[in-house]
């Protein structure tokens, strides 16, 4: 399906992508359907990075169910042209489970009253007061995560809902996590604007969560295994199991990339680089003997990794949701997704699988453990959720994702623009995407980041702060475009 991996190749000095996900690949199509030499490398056995699919068997796993949903009409024309008929049209239904109860996602202000109790809305109530007093005498240090939320919600429902929940996902106090992650995750203002809402006070629209979606009948994978063949008939290149490894830099200028394939090396010349693979990576490969602030940068930005648990079931269906949150710090587990309900295509017919999404860091327990222990711990932690799989599970296949999440640490933003100001220094060199920028961005924008680099590249004028502010609304809106037809 991709271009036959060749041993050296014909281009002369091509431009050189690093990484094959929806940015790298957006950038080489762009390019080589105008007609330019490009050579994408590309670490995995196949394209399409976070957006990729496995397959076990009959059955088809994402990392971590994604959709497709773009505000950029052209973008969604392309996609939709790509993909023809293979593309589909679903519908999300998520819940949040937390306490036995079950909380509709997104979160709506009469769903939490009736389900709280008249106990807990008193208590968060009465916390959102303190913090409106609290505002006059003594405002509290809203940089970090915890300071914002409990400003904005109060007390008693930081404690119980978006404290645990953050630690468990980000695996650091909420207090060393910057608020820019809660400004762009959280759609209601405050505690009083979920109130008034409540009793119809107020209808001025406030973020919307599409309910439906686009999505691939064989996976998110197959969209980008399209666009990497599409790519190839035009004209470009795509190297497989390709670890980028190193660059050679002369001046202000990288004249080659270093990559391994199979444990040998070899040297490619180029005329530019795009790199998509992590920030500190690349500022590494550029000054391998950097300054104190570059070094500390460098070992600052940090990633969320993850583990994903893929079990098919010999059960038609496991439940009746896209995907559940699960909430409570007890559960190491973070989300319950169900591949069959964004395509029934993802799993034999009459069968159905579930994918358990579990935060950690590289090399700890969870990341090492083994395969049935994990598989057994997780067997625990569902039947504590009110679902027993034991006489239902055919199989279980672990899959490991080293940068799941980018983390918004304190002055995340200070090391990041540290390293960005690095690779500005270099004449031929973009980075974009989910982890070139270290941004936390859905594939649409990693896509609109390629086809922006892509542009830059033909034009030969670079503007790398352009690449890196696409689509910086202080929120990060989900569209109802979709909803709307
Ligand atoms: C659990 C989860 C669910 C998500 N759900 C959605 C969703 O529903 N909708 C949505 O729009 N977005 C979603 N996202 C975000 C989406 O996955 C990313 O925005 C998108 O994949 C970013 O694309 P990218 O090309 O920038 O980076 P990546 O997808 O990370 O691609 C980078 C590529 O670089 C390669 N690479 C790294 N280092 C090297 C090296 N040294 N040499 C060669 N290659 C290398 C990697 O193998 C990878 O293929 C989700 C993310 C996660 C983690």
């Amino acid at each position: 399906m991709h271009c036959p991996y060749p041993n050296g190749n014909q281009m002369k000095d091509p431009i050189v992508i690093l990484g094959g996900g929806p940015c790298g690949l957006s950038c080489a199509w762009e390019l080589a359907a105008q007609g330019w030499d490009v050579v994408v490398l590309e670490r995995e056995p196949r394209p399409g990075g976070l957006c990729a699919t496995n397959t076990f068997g009959e059955y088809r796993f994402d990392l971590g169910g994604h959709r497709f949903l773009s505000q950029n009409q052209e973008l969604t024309s392309r996609i939709l042209d790509l993909m023809g008929a293979d593309m589909l049209v679903s519908e999300r239904k998520s819940v949040v489970m937390h306490s036995g109860k079950r909380f509709a996602y997104p979160l709506s202000a009469p769903d939490l009253v009736e389900n709280l109790g008249l106990g807990l809305n008193l208590k968060a109530l009465l916390g959102y007061a303190g913090e409106l007093i609290r505002r006059r005498i003594s405002p509290r240090d809203e940089s970090h995560f915890e300071g914002w939320v409990t400003a904005r919600f109060g007390r008693p429902l930081y404690d119980r809902f978006f404290g645990p929940y953050t630690e468990k996902l980000w695996g650091i106090p909420p207090t060393q996590i910057s608020s820019d992650w809660a400004a762009q995750r959280i759609s209601l203002l405050n505690l009083g604007d979920a109130a008034l809402r409540l009793i119809g006070l107020r209808r001025s629209p406030i973020r919307t969560y599409a309910r439906r979606y686009y999505y691939p009948r064989l996976g998110m994978g197959q969209l980008f295994d399209r666009m990497a063949s599409r790519m190839c008939r035009e004209g470009g290149i795509i190297h497989l199991g390709a670890d980028v490894t190193g660059l050679d830099v002369v001046g202000n200028r990288v004249k080659a990339v270093r990559y391994h394939v199979d444990g040998q090396e070899y040297l490619l010349p180029c005329s530019w680089v795009f790199s998509t693979i992590s920030l500190p990576a690349l500022a590494r490969y550029i000054a391998p003997q950097s300054t104190n602030g570059v070094e500390t940068a460098i070992g600052n930005l940090r990633s969320r990794a993850l583990r994903f648990l893929n079990i098919p079931l010999d059960i038609p269906d496991f439940s009746e949701n896209t995907w559940m949150y699960i909430a409570e710090p007890q559960y190491k587990m973070s989300r319950i997704q169900e591949p069959k309900r964004r395509s029934s295509e993802m799993v034999p017919q009459g069968k159905t699988s579930i994918m358990l999404e579990i935060p950690c860091s590289v090399g700890d327990k969870i990341w090492e453990a083994d395969g049935n222990t994990l598989f057994q711990e997780m067997s625990l932690e569902l039947r504590s959720l009110g679902y027993n799989i034991d006489s239902v599970a055919l199989d279980h296949h672990s899959v490991w994702v080293e940068h799941g999440y980018p983390i918004y640490h304190l002055g995340y933003q200070h090391d990041r623009d540290t390293l960005l100001a690095e690779v500005a220094k270099m004449e031929n060199v973009l980075t974009g995407g989910r982890q070139g920028i270290f941004r936390y961005i859905f594939l649409d924008t990693a896509m609109e980041m390629g086809i922006e680099a892509a542009h830059q590249i033909m034009q030969g004028s670079r503007n790398l702060k352009h690449i890196q502010s696409i689509r910086t609304e202080k929120a990060l809106l989900e569209i109802d475009a979709l909803t709307a037809t």
